[in-house]
């Protein structure tokens, strides 16, 4: 049982935890809902996809009514890919945030769509910070966007959103957010933190299975994108003015997915919303954290910017250690962890997000320190130079 009361459904028999931060562990009532078959034009489908949009829009908080959602197929990058190309006009040029993977991969996107955009790369686990964004727009009057990633999830890094938004319409600029792995469970409230657009998928914080991103944005700058994008699929305007006419996705929409997202957003209203899943979140976070400390792993992030989404840590030194092994062995156990994207030291990364809750990640931890045994492993504390390289 969590904060707020809501049962949290532990996997079927012989299915793994997925401590990883999407696909993620859905609960049962998630999967069957998927049982059915639906009519993507039926109204009783449109009727499901239009209240989709608006529990979604909901989550925004009070100043939700200037914006609009729209859900757009395909995996949390096509949204991204979507909301750069729509949003950002042809002659315009971004300023790209990027502390890990998913910053880099926003500024690929720019260069694929033949978008001009400079970029701020802090490395692995330093915050973009509101002095450098602002700086940055004070030299540079061309840029028109800011693209931020809300929580870098390569690293688990939660970035200072407000700030770089404070310094970004000081400027008088825009900011378009990847806010896919934080939306639902870290608040983004439309009247404490000024953006056009973010974008966030089915498979994250709300709980659903993969298969759709939804992007949220201004109804002004909806309006005012009409043309902007290369592509005929992921055109957000094309989307939102069919959608908003017909109540109708333009192509096959993943009818089961969106039944089962239904699904995940009523568990979410639940649990309590947006305070409650992050409460949660946090705290497995804290008890993951706390108990693989005392086995000697460290993170990669100092305690400040540790998101409540997933959490670094490094390899131990001892050679007995293998991520592999490792790997292996707590999946043997029934969690299926994930490997580390930094550049520089060994790592892996548990994901705090799903079906889970302080009891499961006592287990996690109980799991690990039994692993490590059997690997022969002593102490899980990490080479000495990967903690120097951390600040
Ligand atoms: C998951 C995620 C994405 C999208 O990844 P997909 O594999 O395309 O779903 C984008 N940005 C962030 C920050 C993410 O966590």
């Amino acid at each position: 049982m969590t904060a707020g009361s809501v049962p949290i459904e532990a996997p079927r028999l012989g299915e793994p935890y997925l401590l990883t931060p999407g696909p993620l562990t859905t609960s049962y009532p998630v999967k069957q809902a998927m049982l059915r078959d639906w009519g993507s034009w039926d109204a009783e489908f449109r009727a499901m996809t239009q209240q989709m949009r608006d529990r979604l829009l909901a989550l925004l908080g009070p100043g939700s009514e200037d914006f609009d959602c729209v859900p757009m197929q395909g995996s949390g990058t096509f949204s991204v890919e979507a909301m750069l190309g729509s949003f950002i006009p042809r002659d315009g040029k971004a300023l790209v945030l990027a502390n890990g993977a998913y910053g880099q991969r926003a500024a690929l996107t720019l260069a694929y769509l033949g978008r001009d955009y400079v970029l701020l790369d802090k490395g692995d686990y330093l915050p973009p910070r509101g002095f450098e964004v602002a700086q940055i727009l004070a030299d540079d009057p061309a840029i028109s966007h800011v693209v931020a990633i809300h929580c870098e999830t390569s690293s688990g890094i939660l970035n200072p959103v407000a700030e770089i938004s404070e310094a970004t319409y000081a400027a008088g600029r825009k900011l378009l957010i990847d806010s896919m792995s934080a939306f639902g469970a870290i608040a983004l409230e439309a009247d404490q933190i000024r953006f056009e657009a973010l974008v966030s998928s089915a498979n994250k914080c709300i709980e659903g299975v993969p298969g759709f991103g939804f992007i949220i944005a201004r109804k002004s700058e909806l309006q005012a994108a009409e043309g902007n994008s290369n592509s005929l699929s992921l055109d957000v305007h094309a989307q939102w003015a069919h959608m908003n006419k017909t109540g109708q996705w333009r192509f096959t929409p993943p009818t089961h997915v969106v039944a089962a997202f239904l699904e995940a957003l009523r568990a979410h209203e639940l649990e309590g919303g947006v305070a409650a899943r992050g409460a949660r979140y946090g705290q497995n976070r804290d008890v993951l954290v706390a108990g693989m400390r005392e086995l000697g792993f460290e993170t990669l992030l100092t305690q400040r910017w540790l998101s409540p989404i997933i959490v670094t840590f490094f390899c131990p030194a001892d050679p007995n250690f293998s991520f592999e092994r490792f790997y292996a062995l707590m999946k043997q156990r029934g969690f299926i962890i994930y490997p580390g994207k930094l550049t520089v030291a060994d790592s892996f990364r548990v994901g705090c997000i799903g079906q889970m809750d302080g009891a499961v990640m006592r287990q996690v931890v109980a799991a690990a320190g039994e692993t490590l045994a059997q690997m022969g492993v002593a102490e899980a504390t990490p080479p000495a130079l990967a903690l120097e390289e951390r600040q």
